[in-house]
């Protein structure tokens, strides 16, 4: 059976964390893709702390272009209203009919949260999980997790341990606005759009300026 992961996040850039850790994932569960999908709203952060949705879009165009296993999707981007994950699984399970096995990756720190993501007990039905390890947060804690969500939701869960790269977009956005470089933390094309688009600067937000360019 044909199968794929999904890989939701805000991406706010996108760096080698993910890249890195979608690629063994790729290689490890036999998947024919993985497809990022940047949140259009993220429900659980104020627009104000996101960048816009056509910039998170374009970076993960821009690191994903050069890997013919990844595909960066727009779905969340183009629907109205909060960006929620069972609305996005059951979109990809319509178009995908039943033959092709989804798998949504996640970060440990992201899986521990789950039983707040709106109607999450349905989001088992659709997909099963892999919940990859992140610096910081240990296997142990999905004991608790198993404990909140009951065993059967549990049992959709598979831990897989990845490249640990302590790398976190709360940490570049930090780094490129006290002036310091982000180099080898994101791939190159990243990097040049952030410094082109003048991307977590404060009060420097609007180098694309042109009408119709992204802002
Ligand atoms: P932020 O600091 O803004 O929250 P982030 O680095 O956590 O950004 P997200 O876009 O929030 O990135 O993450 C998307 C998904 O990728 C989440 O499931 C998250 O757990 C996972 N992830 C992010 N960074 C890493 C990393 N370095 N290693 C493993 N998983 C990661
Ligand atoms: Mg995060």
């Amino acid at each position: 059976m044909t199968a794929i992961g999904i890989m939701g996040g805000t991406f706010d850039p996108i760096h080698f964390g993910h890249l890195r850790a979608a690629e063994e994932v790729l290689q490890g569960f036999g998947l024919k893709r993985v497809v990022f999908v940047p949140s259009g709203r993220p429900p659980h952060k104020s627009p104000s702390e996101v960048s816009s949705a056509e910039h998170r879009y374009m970076m993960a165009e821009l690191a994903t272009a050069d890997n013919p296993n990844f595909e960066v999707s727009r779905i969340e981007i183009d629907r109205e209203g909060p960006s929620y994950t069972i609305d996005t699984l059951r979109e990809f399970r319509s178009v995908l009919g039943t033959d092709t096995k989804m798998y949504f990756i996640t970060g440990l720190d992201a899986i521990l949260d789950i039983h707040t993501w709106n109607d999450y007990e349905h989001l088992f039905d659709l997909a099963e999980f892999i919940a990859i390890s992140r610096p910081g947060y240990s296997v142990e804690s999905l004991g608790t997790l198993e404990e909140v969500i009951g065993p059967e939701c549990f049992s959709r869960i598979h831990h897989f341990p990845v490249t640990l790269l302590a790398i976190a977009s709360r940490d570049i956005r930090q780094m490129v606005s006290q002036g310091k470089s982000i180099r080898y933390l994101v791939p190159e094309s990243v990097r040049l759009y952030v410094e082109k688009g003048g991307l977590y600067i404060e009060g420097d937000k609007k180098k694309f300026w042109l009408p119709g360019c992204i802002d």
